[in-house]
C-alpha cells in the first residue's frame, strides 16, 4: 500500500529561476557526422528526440543503419595512419583543444543536456559539462607520457574503437570514452542513447571548431541496432560500452572469439552503509545525493540502503522529513534538485519495479507533490521492510527510489553488501578510520566512497566486478583498454 504523506510545508517557498534558453540554436534536423563532415543516413530514416519534461520535440536526427556503420568504420581506418604518426605532443594539443571548446560552449551544451535528458541544470550545469572538460584535460595531459602510464612498457593503439554510450550522462559519457581512446592515438565510432544524441552532435561541431582531421572521431546517432552493427563489424579492434548488464552480456557473445578489445561498464545496485557512529546529518545529505542525483538514472546510484539497527529508525525518518524538501519539476530551474525522469519506457520500468516492491509485502512512502501536467515525472520514494529477496533490493531500479535494509554487526553489513550480482560501488558511513578501510578492503566494489557519495574525478579509475563488468575509465587505468602492449 501507498503510504503517501503529505509535503511537509515550507515556511517559504523559492521563486522561479529558470535558465533562459533564447540563446540556444538547434538545428531543426542532425545528419550524422561521418568524415569529418555531416551525411544523410542511407537509410533516410530520421527521428525526433523530444524533452522529456514537456514531451516536445527538439530536433530531427538521422538513425544510422548498417551502410552507415561501414562508412563511419572505413573513415575511422581511413584517418588512423596520420594520426597515429602525429607527434605525441600534437594530438594531446587537439584532445586539449577539444576540453577548451567544452568550456567555451559550457552554459549551452548544460542546457541542452538538460532539455533532451531531464536533468536538473544544476547539475548538467556544475557537474556533467565541467568534468566533460576535465576528462578531456587530464587525458590530453598523458598524450605524450604514455610511458609513464604504462609503467614504461611499449604500447601501440588499438586502432579503430567503437564506442557505446547510455543515456544517463550523455556528453560526460561520450568524454569518458574520447579522450583517452584519442590520447592514445586511436580513432573512433560513438554511438550515441537515442533519447539524448544532441550533445553529441554539438560534440561533433566542436570536433570540427576544433579543426581535428577528418575521420578520427565519427558519431552516429542510432538505436540498439545501429550499436549491434557496430559490435559486429568486423574492421573494429575495440569495443567499449557503457549500458545495461542485459546489452553487455549480448556485446561479450558477440565478440567472444574474435581479437578484439572489449571492456563493459554495466549496471549496478549499490550499498550504502550507515554505521551508528557515523555522523547521521551528513549521512541523510550523502543518502540523497547517492540517489536522488540525476533522479537515480546513475550506475552507481546508491539504491540498497544498508542502515545499523540501532540508528536505523532515526536515519529513516531524517531521511523522510529531507526526502519532503526536495524540488521535483521543471529540469531549467536552477532550483529544481529532481528532474524529469528520461523516457516513458524507463518510467515504465520504475513503476513496475515498485509495484513489485508493493506486492512483495515491502512498506512504499513516495513524497506527495504536484508533477507538471505533461513529461515523464516520478516522486522520491523510500521502501522500508525491505527483504534481501525483493526484487527492489535486487534488480537495477534506475530511478528516484531508495530500498532500506538493515544489519547488527559489521560482519552481516558486509556480507549482505556484498550478496549482489553486481559490484560498481559503495558508501561508508563511520567515524572510525579502522572500520572504514576495513569495510572497503571487504566489499566487492569498484569504488567505495567513504562519508560521501558520487564524488568523480578524472583522475580515478572507475568500474565495477562481476556483473558490473570489467576494464576501468579515468585515471591511468583509463588509458590500458585503448593500447595494446608490445
Ligand atoms: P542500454 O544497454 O539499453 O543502452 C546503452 C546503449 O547501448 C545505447 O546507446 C543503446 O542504443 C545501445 N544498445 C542497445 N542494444 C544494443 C545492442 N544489442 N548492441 C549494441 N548496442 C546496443 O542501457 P541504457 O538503458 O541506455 O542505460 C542504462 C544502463 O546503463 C543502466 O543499467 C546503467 O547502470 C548503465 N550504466 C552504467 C555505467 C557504468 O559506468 N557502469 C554508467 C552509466 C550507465
Amino acid at each position: 500500500m501507498a503510504a503517501t504523506t503529505p509535503r511537509t510545508a515550507l515556511a517559504w517557498e523559492y521563486s522561479p529561476a529558470p535558465e533562459a534558453t533564447d540563446h540556444i540554436r538547434l538545428r531543426d534536423r542532425y545528419e550524422l557526422y561521418v568524415d569529418g563532415a555531416w551525411r544523410p543516413p542511407e537509410s533516410g530514416v530520421y527521428e525526433a528526440t523530444i524533452n522529456p519534461a514537456t514531451e516536445a520535440p527538439l530536433a530531427e536526427v538521422a538513425q544510422a543503419g548498417n551502410a552507415d556503420v561501414d562508412a563511419a568504420v572505413a573513415a575511422a581506418r581511413a584517418a588512423l595512419p596520420r594520426w597515429q604518426k602525429l607527434p605525441a605532443l600534437e594530438r594531446g594539443k587537439y584532445v586539449f583543444r577539444i576540453a577548451r571548446l567544452i568550456q567555451e560552449r559550457a552554459r549551452e551544451l548544460a542546457i541542452v543536456e538538460s532539455l533532451d535528458g531531464g536533468k536538473p541544470i544544476r547539475e548538467s550545469r556544475d557537474v556533467d559539462i565541467p568534468l566533460a572538460a576535465a576528462h578531456f584535460f587530464y587525458y590530453a595531459g598523458w598524450a605524450d607520457k604514455l610511458a609513464y602510464g604504462l609503467a614504461g612498457r611499449a604500447a601501440e593503439p588499438m586502432g579503430v574503437v567503437g564506442q557505446i554510450v547510455p543515456w544517463n550522462f550523455p556528453l560526460l559519457m561520450a568524454a569518458w570514452k574520447l579522450a583517452p581512446a584519442l590520447a592514445c592515438g586511436n580513432t573512433a565510432v560513438l554511438k550515441p542513447a537515442e533519447t539524448t544524441p544532441l550533445t553529441a552532435l554539438l560534440l561533433a561541431e566542436i570536433m570540427q571548431e576544433a579543426e581535428l582531421p577528418a575521420g578520427v572521431v565519427n558519431i552516429l546517432p542510432g538505436d540498439g541496432s545501429t550499436g549491434a552493427a557496430l559490435v559486429r563489424h568486423p574492421d573494429i579492434d575495440k569495443i567499449a560500452f557503457t549500458g545495461s548488464t542485459g546489452v553487455g552480456k549480448d556485446i561479450q557473445a558477440a565478440t567472444a572469439g574474435r581479437d578484439i578489445g572489449l571492456t563493459l561498464e554495466l549496471g549496478g545496485k549499490s550499498a550504502n552503509i550507515v554505521f551508528d557512529d557515523a555522523a547521521i546529518d551528513q549521512a541523510v545529505e550523502g543518502i540523497v545525493n547517492g540517489i536522488f542525483f540525476n533522479q537515480g538514472h546513475v550506475c552507481c546510484a546508491g539504491s540498497r540502503l544498508l542502515l545499523q539497527e540501532s540508528v536505523a529508525e532515526e536515519v529513516i525518518e531524517k531521511l523522510w522529513q529531507r526526502m519532503g524538501r526536495l524540488r521535483v519539476g521543471d529540469p531549467l530551474d536552477k532550483n529544481t534538485d529532481v528532474g524529469a525522469i528520461n523516457s516513458a519506457a524507463q518510467l515504465q520500468r520504475i513503476e513496475a519495479l515498485v509495484d513489485a516492491g508493493e506486492r512483495e509485502g515491502a512498506t512504499r512512502r513516495t513524497v506527495a507533490c504536484t508533477l507538471p501536467e505533461r513529461g515523464y515525472w516520478f516522486p522520491p520514494t523510500l521502501f522500508t521492510d525491505v527483504a534481501p529477496a525483493h526484487r527492489i533490493a535486487v534488480d537495477e531500479i534506475f530511478g528516484p527510489v531508495v530500498s532500506v535494509l538493515t544489519f547488527r554487526t559489521q560482519a552481516e553489513a558486509v556480507e549482505k553488501a556484498n550478496a549482489s550480482a553486481y559490484g560498481l560501488a559503495a558508501g561508508v558511513w563511520t567515524d572510525k578510520g579502522s572500520r572504514a578501510l576495513a569495510v572497503a578492503r571487504a566489499l566487492k566494489a569498484g569504488v567505495v566512497w567513504q562519508n560521501t557519495y558520487n564524488q568523480f574525478d578524472p583522475t580515478s579509475p572507475f568500474g565495477g566486478y562481476k556483473e558490473s563488468g570489467f576494464g576501468r575509465e579515468g585515471g591511468a587505468a583509463g588509458l590500458r583498454p585503448y593500447v595494446r602492449i608490445r
